[in-house]
């Protein structure tokens, strides 16, 4: 088992921060600038589509975020090292696993283009779809008039996979499942079961059901022995922390069932999370603040995507130039994404907090 002190520590203590980028996204300039700003606040992991194209883009915006840190670190103290690099996989059908689609030569020329508006990722325009924007929050699929929009889903290749773990220097691998998944669980593990080896950590995600508990500990059997750390993310409402208040209670509910069953490993939440995710943590005694059990840690997608977008957007406009060439908005995302991530982290560094 690979460790590295960093990113564990905050498993441990209860500071974990990932950034989720999107199991379906592939817009590469918007990842690397989301990676490259998450890693030098302090994220713990970054948690990508598992496209070789993606990873490479990943690991380059790590070791530009690594150079940057080095040359400010009184800029940077949040910095302690590369976080984690996490891909993410399906076992089955996931709503996290597709892209939506429409042939726009069947939209009327009238129409007021409400999918364009409802698209949270700016994945929407006269051509139909930008497939590599899209991170299948399914928003749209509801909302044409014409019911032209269709979802298109996707199940991750094992091998590929596997031959990614083995050649890409990938520290994480995150499966996602679903209670009465098993057959298909089994499927997956066993092609990345010899392999496993070389991560430093497995995530299950998985959202709440009547039999979760019994499954988790199907799975809990079925992946020993295991040679990583292991941690399971309860994943509430996904794709939703954006929309606003009150989308985290689903991964908090089942994050206490999964804390109270006792079961071993990190309980992380996800899916609807977003800035009030702390308040809600706090006054359930859920954070690492002298209670047991608390949480390992959070993690966040819609919503640190949707603070950084119309900076990084903008700056996605002005290509070739680096987001870090331009101090303004470079400033301006670091402190968006600083603002995010110092309630977590605070209470290890005192001087970050608020
Ligand atoms: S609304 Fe969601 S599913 Fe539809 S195109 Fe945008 S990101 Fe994709
Ligand atoms: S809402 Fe439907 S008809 Fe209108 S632009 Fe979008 S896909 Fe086309």
């Amino acid at each position: 088992m690979k460790q590295s002190l960093f990113p564990a520590q905050s498993l441990t203590a209860g500071h974990w921060f990932k950034l989720i980028c999107g199991a379906s996204f592939q817009h590469l300039p918007a990842i690397r600038d989301l990676t490259l700003v998450y890693s030098l606040v302090g994220a713990d992991c970054i948690d990508v589509a598992a496209d070789p194209a993606v990873v490479t883009m990943a690991q380059e915006s790590l070791t530009q975020a690594e150079a940057i840190a080095r040359q400010n670190p009184a800029k940077f103290p949040q910095w302690q090292g590369k976080p984690w690099l996490m891909i993410s996989l399906n076992d089955a059908e996931d709503p996290h696993f597709r892209k939506a689609f429409f042939n726009p030569n069947h939209c009327p020329a009238d129409c007021l283009r409400p999918c364009e508006t409802v698209c949270p990722a700016l994945a929407i325009d006269h051509t139909g779809v930008i497939g590599d924007r899209c991170y299948g929050c399914g928003r749209c699929l509801p909302i044409c008039p014409l019911g032209l929009i269709e979802a298109k889903n996707y199940i991750s290749s094992p091998h590929i996979a596997a031959e990614m773990i083995t050649t890409m220097a990938i520290d994480a691998v995150e499966i996602h499942t679903q209670a009465g998944h098993f057959a298909d669980f089994q499927r997956l593990w066993q092609t990345l079961k010899p392999v496993h080896h070389h991560l430093k950590l497995l995530a299950i995600s998985c959202q709440d059901h009547p039999d979760v508990l019994s499954y988790l500990e199907q799975l809990l059997i079925e992946i020993q022995p295991l040679d990583c750390l292991l941690l399971w993310q309860t994943d509430g409402r996904p794709m939703s922390g954006d929309i606003g208040k009150g989308t985290i209670h689903a991964s908090i509910q089942f994050a206490q069932k999964v804390l109270q069953s006792g079961l071993p490993g990190y309980v992380q939440l996800a899916g609807g999370t977003n800035n009030h995710t702390f308040d809600k943590l706090r006054h359930l005694g859920l954070l690492n603040e002298g209670r047991s059990p608390f949480i390992a840690g959070v993690a966040f997608g819609g919503y640190a995507r949707k603070i950084l977008q119309p900076i990084l957007e903008k700056a996605v406009e002005m290509q070739p130039q680096p987001l870090e060439s331009d101090p303004e908005r470079f400033d301006q995302a670091i402190a968006h994404a600083t603002q995010l991530i110092n309630p977590l982290k605070s209470s290890l560094n005192p001087s970050l907090s608020l």
